[in-house]
């Protein structure tokens, strides 16, 4: 079935918010197949992020990713992509609806506690970076 890569980010992890963010997807009804704690290089940091790179936060934003410790996860299910970039919310969590996790636990673009693949396409590229084969059900 349809698979997404979501990341709890070095905020949401400090901020004890892991469970809160499992729960969410684990009872909307979506399957865990993968997951680990790790603290990304910044190689690593800048090629997830690696679209953005001519962006005047590409720096500080691989700079943060990769400062602590965060959640790599693959989920999967029915339009897990589309459906969990609505269950985060907006990049922006001031513009993010309340009831979205943005929404209900963040305010700072630059700490919007997660990350979510924007595309079915992305999804499978960013799960083949942060994952190895025998990592992922
Ligand atoms: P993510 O990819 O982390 O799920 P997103 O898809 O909502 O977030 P992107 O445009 O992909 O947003 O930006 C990636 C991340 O870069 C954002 O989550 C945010 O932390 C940071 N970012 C985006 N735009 C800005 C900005 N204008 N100023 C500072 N940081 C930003
Ligand atoms: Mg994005």
């Amino acid at each position: 079935s349809e698979r997404s890569f979501i990341m709890i980010k070095p905020d949401g992890v400090q901020r004890n918010l892991v469970s809160e963010i499992i729960g969410r997807f684990e009872r909307r009804g979506y399957k865990l197949c993968g997951l680990k704690m790790v603290q990304p290089t910044r190689q690593l940091a800048e090629s997830h992020y690696a679209d953005l790179s001519e962006r005047p936060f590409f720096g500080d934003l691989c700079t943060f990713l990769s400062s602590s410790p965060v959640v790599a996860m693959v989920w999967a299910g029915a339009d897990v992509v589309k459906q969990g970039r609505t269950m985060i919310g907006a990049t922006d969590p001031l513009k993010s609806a309340p009831g979205t996790i943005r929404g209900d636990l963040a305010l700072v673009t630059g700490k919007n506690v997660i990350h979510g693949s924007d595309s079915c396409e992305n999804a499978e590229k960013e799960i083949a970076l942060w994952f190895k084969d025998g990592e992922v059900c």
